[in-house]
């Protein structure tokens, strides 16, 4: 008989074969996983008698904690639908989220609370606030009093198939509104196996939790450290401090971050050099960081950089860095170079470049199209938008809308957003390769490029510029820069300096802001 795969087999794995192990240590408590799994239970219980029913969505406003940890299996055994929400975003974006995704029970961090306070009267779904408790808290429903209120005799579960929905994670808003994203059991399920066998996860690790669980980069990880046996660490400050203290308190072998955190971390690093033991492994990032830096990573920190590409409607991971036995014989440089790139795709997935005519691009590290993708972590669909659900996954294809070059090793390197790629007299012009360009200029601390009308090349690169503190620069000698430092035909024709640069809550420039921005200033010239 075929066993469905569900995500709380690996919870009761590690029950069963760890349990008196520390599964997570969380600010100043720990707990072993027979104790997590025991608050795991009275949750269930707690929450199916507020009512909650297979299917319900229940959202979660949480920084990374015990209480979210334990919100994953808690929420999965009545059947519900998880809805972690981004901490950094507006009572109205709370607003715009809870009332889209109909969520019926929100669980709320006391130090956020404040943030629905204001829109709590115009939820429509919402029946029960519930906010995790602190002893100063001055919010009348305690979380840990209501949880005792509750049993922690093994839970009857809620009968599941693998395909049912277990997540519904709003994507970034990069490129427009954040989209409700399905993701199902058996999604997590094959995506957590194929990442612990990627990342080589065993039970002598130990992750602490630098990515936000919120966003999908962070919400798939433990699972796959829980079905292992090892030990998580949470905490709400990730000052480069934090960080490196942390690493030696809890032994942390493995960390999953953002590469301007672990810029952060390298730069700490450099200045001060902080004697302590640690014995991280490896540390995992997203996005593209320049070679320079992957060697200074493991050179300097001596941890292992790996690589990954994904996206919310993916699990997320598609691609990994992963130099294969055979390429170890090349010069190190080549090696560092190729740990830049987004790699190879993990087992469970089928990546192909296309062009427009849906055809493989060639394996030259020229040829640039646009990364589809086939794969078990693939989403069920956007949520209550079947438009952009037919339009994203076509012919069983997922269309990532990320443009990317093929080199001659089978590595993706991911080139620009379809949406920002510039095409100027018929070339193509990857926006990020300016903006490194510009990067490189001592008096820029923010650079975004997009296109902008040109009467004889259809479009050009136009740069939005923040200065570093007491530096000037003017258009002209940018302008000069960039084309010293590019090929001409992608040498940016024009310059607006700004304050600041809009961006997401988690941080991504947002480029359409910008192209509005742009075409309303040049309607008003
Ligand atoms: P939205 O879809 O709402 O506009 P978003 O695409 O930023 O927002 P996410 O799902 O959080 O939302 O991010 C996925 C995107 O992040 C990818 O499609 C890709 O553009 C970018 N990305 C992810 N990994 C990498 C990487 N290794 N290198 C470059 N870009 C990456
Ligand atoms: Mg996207």
């Amino acid at each position: 008989m075929n066993v469905p795969l569900l995500l709380n087999q690996f919870l009761d794995r590690a029950v069963s074969l760890y349990g008196d192990k520390k599964a997570i240590f969380s600010e100043d408590r720990a707990l072993t996983y027979s104790d997590l799994n025991e608050r795991v239970n009275r949750l269930s219980d707690g929450l199916r008698k507020l009512g909650a029913v297979k299917g319900d969505r229940i959202a979660y406003l949480a920084p990374n904690s015990l209480e979210m940890l334990e919100g994953f299996y808690g929420v999965f055994q009545v059947g519900g639908v998880m809805v972690p929400l981004n901490i950094r975003l507006k009572p109205e974006d709370y607003l715009f989220i809870l009332n889209h995704s109909e969520s019926k029970v929100l669980f709320v961090d006391q130090d956020l609370y404040h943030l629905i306070q204001p829109i709590k009267n115009q939820l429509e779904t919402v029946k029960e606030i519930i906010v995790h408790y602190k002893e100063e808290s001055t919010v009348e429903t305690g979380y840990d009093d209501w949880l005792l209120q509750h049993s922690s005799e093994p839970f009857k579960r809620e009968e599941l198939d693998e395909n049912d929905v277990c997540s519904l994670l709003y994507t970034s808003g990069t490129t427009g509104n954040p989209k409700g994203v399905m993701l199902t059991h058996r999604n997590n399920y094959l995506h957590a196996m194929s990442s612990m066998h990627h990342l080589r996860v065993s039970d002598e690790d130990v992750l602490m939790h630098v990515l936000p669980m919120f966003h999908v980069n962070g919400w798939g990880s433990p699972f796959y450290y829980t079905a292992n046996g090892s030990s998580q660490v949470c905490f709400r400050k990730t000052t480069p401090e934090a960080i490196f203290s942390a690493l030696e308190k809890h032994r942390v072998s493995v960390m999953h971050m953002a590469p301007t955190v672990l810029n952060a971390l390298l730069q700490y690093y450099e200045k001060n050099v902080p004697t302590i033991e640690q014995q991280v492994r490896v540390v995992i990032a997203g996005s593209a960081p320049p070679p320079a830096f992957v060697t200074r990573v493991e050179k300097e920190l001596g941890w292992e950089f790996i690589q990954v590409y994904g996206m919310t409607e993916t699990s997320p991971l598609s691609t990994i860095s992963t130099i294969r036995s055979h390429l170890k014989e090349l010069p190190l440089n080549e090696q560092y170079r190729m740990k830049a790139k987004a790699g190879i795709s993990m087992i469970g997935c089928q990546v192909m470049v296309v062009n427009d005519f849906g055809e493989e691009v060639a394996h030259n590290g020229k040829e640039i199209g646009e990364i589809t993708t086939r794969s078990n972590g693939v989403m069920k669909g956007y949520w209550k938008n079947e438009e952009a659900t037919m339009e994203t996954i076509r012919n069983g294809w997922l269309h990532t809308g990320d443009m990317a070059t093929v080199d001659e090793y089978g590595n993706i390197d991911i080139v620009d957003r379809k949406k920002d790629v510039i095409i100027s007299g018929g070339e193509n012009i990857s926006s990020i390769e300016v903006e490194g360009a510009l990067y490189d200029h001592p008096a820029v601390l923010e650079a975004a490029v997009i296109a902008v009308p040109h009467e004889k090349w259809g479009e050009t690169p136009h740069a939005y510029i923040v200065l570093r503190e007491n530096e000037q620069i003017t258009e002209k000698d940018l302008i000069a820069f960039s084309r010293d430092k590019l090929a001409h035909f992608k040498a940016i024709t024009g310059v607006t300096f700004v304050e600041e640069l809009p961006k997401t809550a988690s941080g991504k420039i947002q480029k359409v802001q910008l192209r509005k921005e742009y075409l309303e200033t040049s309607l008003k010239e």
